[in-house]
């Protein structure tokens, strides 16, 4: 029996498959059994070979929670007594990972950009070059709260160069952009099993460099459930999660491995930009304008400016949208008026012609003018 679909435009959670959805109704079983710990081993392999690491050489680390907890576990897990951690911070993202600093009282830096422009490497250079004691460098592949793609392999290398390693929080591309943890200059990357993966909210999972986690045993222990070694020698003795993990959701995420395996990479990205060009064009047709410069963007996220009129509002287009199966998403940049256009999830282009209609049918109801009237982007200080 098929489920109501909605064309979810939000960030995440993405629309899914009804396969997937249809995973979760299992037999009731406790998860210590084999038969749970045998589906474990496959989704920790899955996980690495979807960024193309060698098993050997990377491995994964599985949570119970939404995306933001591996953020927390490798930002408070990986840092040795002594040493600071540098966050590279041009978005919303970022300034949650420094916020996550500051709970756990980490000593770090900033390297602050404006939240429309990517990250100047020279400036990072400088303040690795100027402070030795940084050990973790902390970027944002793609900053979700702009769709700004930042320069994740050069930053990388210039955290080895400097004798850092290079956490990357790759929650809106991994499974989405081809990712690979070696040549990108990634120890450390994470996502959530709801946005690239199209499973259910309540797995997050951290792939990364096997000795350097090792060797992690001797950093200091700042967080009983988030603790990144801890949960990695649990499944190293055991072969599954310390505590109970998320039974069902842990079925729709193996539903999900394997509907992603069967697309495969190169045709997932071409679906995906096959959605986000979809996007550029009904946005041009209706003349709205976009924040982030084109050649900048992940290709996943679009930030859209309000238009200039009277007319205009978010709430009452978003309502329109949403009856008709359509959720679309608020912009997150400080005092500039934008929405967000996602790309990720089981959508393809046809979904998003039928949006427009939609979206242009509400603009025409409310009484907003096509085209659209430009507005400015109020300014960011860096
Ligand atoms: C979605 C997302 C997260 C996690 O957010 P949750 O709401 O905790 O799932 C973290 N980082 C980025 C870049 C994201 O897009």
């Amino acid at each position: 029996m098929p489920v109501e679909r909605k064309i979810l435009l939000n960030p995440g959670p993405a629309t899914t498959t009804d396969t997937v959805k249809y995973a979760q109704i299992v037999p009731d079983i406790c998860p210590r059994e084999k038969e749970f710990v045998g589906l474990m081993r496959g989704i920790r392999d899955d996980l690495v070979r979807i960024v193309h690491g060698d098993t050997e050489e990377y491995t994964s680390v599985l949570f119970c929670g939404s995306g933001t907890i591996a953020m927390d576990i490798c930002l408070n897990s990986l840092l040795p007594s002594g040493k600071k951690i540098l966050i590279v911070n041009n978005g919303a993202y970022s300034a949650r990972a420094a916020e996550i600093c500051e709970y756990y009282h980490l000593p770090y830096l900033e390297a602050r950009f404006p939240k429309d422009a990517l990250p100047d490497l020279e400036e990072i250079a400088r303040v690795l070059k100027e402070n030795p004691d940084i050990e973790l460098v902390y970027s944002t592949h793609n900053e979700t709260g702009t769709g700004i793609l930042n320069p994740i392999r050069e930053i990388g290398d210039l955290a080895h160069k400097h004798n850092a390693i290079s956490v990357v929080d790759t929650t809106s591309t991994y499974a989405m952009r081809p990712i690979h943890i070696k040549e990108d200059n990634i120890d450390f990357c994470m996502a959530s099993a709801q946005k690239g993966l199209m499973a259910m909210t309540g797995i997050s999972y951290v792939v990364g460099n096997r000795r350097i986690l090792e060797e992690s045993k001797d950093c200091p222990k700042r967080s009983y459930y988030c603790n990144l070694y801890m949960q990695y020698e649990y499944f190293e003795k055991h072969g599954e999660m310390h505590f109970t993990p998320p039974v069902q959701t842990v079925y729709a995420l193996k539903q999900a491995l394997k509907e992603y395996f069967e697309e495969g990479e190169e045709r997932k990205w071409a679906r995906h930009q096959r959605v986000s060009e979809a996007i550029h064009r009904g946005l041009e047709a209706l003349g709205f304008q976009e924040v982030i410069r084109r050649e900048w963007q992940s290709g996943l996220v679009v930030t859209v400016k309000y238009p200039e009129d009277a007319e205009w509002d978010f709430n009452e287009i978003h309502d329109y949208c949403y009856e008709k199966g359509f959720t679309i998403y608020p912009g997150k940049i400080d005092g500039a008026q934008t929405f967000r256009l996602c790309a990720l999830g089981a959508i393809d282009e046809g979904d998003i012609v039928r949006f427009f209609q939609v979206f242009g049918d509400g603009l025409r109801k409310m009484g907003v003018k096509i085209p659209a009237a430009g507005s400015e982007v109020a300014d960011e200080e860096g």
